[in-house]
């Protein structure tokens, strides 16, 4: 009896023995069917996407020196023949391009002065579209930075007060952008997609301070001005004037936390942030100036660490 027992015990557990191998191999077989794109997916998703790089694209913006380039030197710096395509109006140049995943395009645009040629107004545009993937936060976003000459009549024009005045400016280069996109009239569908962009954007802002005017005046300051943003969620943009330049730098989705452009640097005593696009100018720092070339016996303003590096962070 005992021994039937044991006869039955032990063709039982090799019965479940057997199922377990089985079951373990129609999971492995059923999880590589369906799991064998979502992985390829998944590394082709990780992989980064080749040149040029955000700071590549950067360079070729920050070379352009407004009232100063030619539309020579413009040419020489703003494209890249291996991955852009050049479109050229009467008093515009543009240079886009896109990777070949067609997650990430952008758009490099000067326009000049007719007369003296040189350039009078400058654009980068990078959105990068990548879809979110299992728990990653969205990494939709797009980054807007633009430098123009202003004509005096309307940074002069007696507003009725300082945030009028920045909302009319902001205005205004809503309508440069759009009419200088709208001026190289090309078949580029990076391009009209590039306008269309920036428009929505700046028009985003442009409802916010129409309804509360008073944020305007943070326009230049560090806890600058937020907007909702119908397709990347939320955006933060900043505007200082500089003589007659305007400088316009819109951060929206992924890009808000990315550094593109303006190295910002850490204090890492106290936590205060250097922002190069900021400047202080209520210490004499302009709008503009590198953490590199602040004065070297410049020290933090909230507690007086040197410049030293061991004193600093390059924020990502
Ligand atoms: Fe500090």
């Amino acid at each position: 009896m005992n021994m039937r027992l044991t006869k039955t015990n032990v063709k039982g557990g090799s019965l479940r023995v057997k199922n377990c191998i089985f079951y373990f191999f129609i999971s492995v077989f059923l999880c590589g069917l369906c799991g064998c794109s979502l992985s390829r997916d998944f590394v082709g998703f990780l992989k980064p996407e080749g040149p040029p790089s955000d700071k590549q694209i950067f360079s070729s913006y920050a070379l352009t020196q407004l009232k100063k380039s030619s539309a020579a030197d413009v040419l020489s710096v703003i494209h890249r023949p291996e991955y852009e395509l050049l479109s050229q109006s009467r008093s515009v140049v543009a240079s886009a391009g896109q990777k070949k995943k067609g997650y990430k395009s952008w758009l490099n645009m000067v326009a000049f002065n007719e007369e003296e040629t040189t350039a009078m107004r400058k654009y980068l545009l990078i959105v990068n579209e990548r879809p979110k993937v299992l728990f990653t936060e969205p990494w939709e976003g797009l980054s807007f930075d633009c430098e123009m000459v202003l004509e005096s009549e309307i940074l002069d024009e007696p507003y009725s007060n300082e945030n009028a005045r920045r909302l009319e400016i902001l205005r205004k280069v809503q309508e440069y952008a759009h009419s200088d996109i709208e001026e190289l009239s090309t078949d580029n569908e990076i391009i009209s997609v590039s306008g269309m962009l920036i428009n929505q954007g700046l028009e985003a802002v442009l409802v916010k301070l129409d309804v509360s005017p008073a944020l305007a005046i943070k326009l230049d300051k560090k806890d600058t001005v937020e907007f909702d943003h119908l397709s990347f969620n939320r955006g933060k943009i900043q505007m200082v004037v500089v003589d007659d330049v305007v400088k316009v730098k819109m951060r929206l989705g992924s890009f808000i936390k990315k550094t593109v452009g303006y190295n910002r640097y850490k204090c890492l005593q106290c936590g205060y942030v250097y922002d190069p696009f900021l400047g202080e100018p209520e210490h004499g720092i302009a709008p503009g100036t590198s953490f590199e070339s602040l004065p070297n016996d410049w020290a933090c303003l909230e507690c007086g660490a040197d410049k030293s590096s061991e004193n600093w962070l390059l924020l990502p």
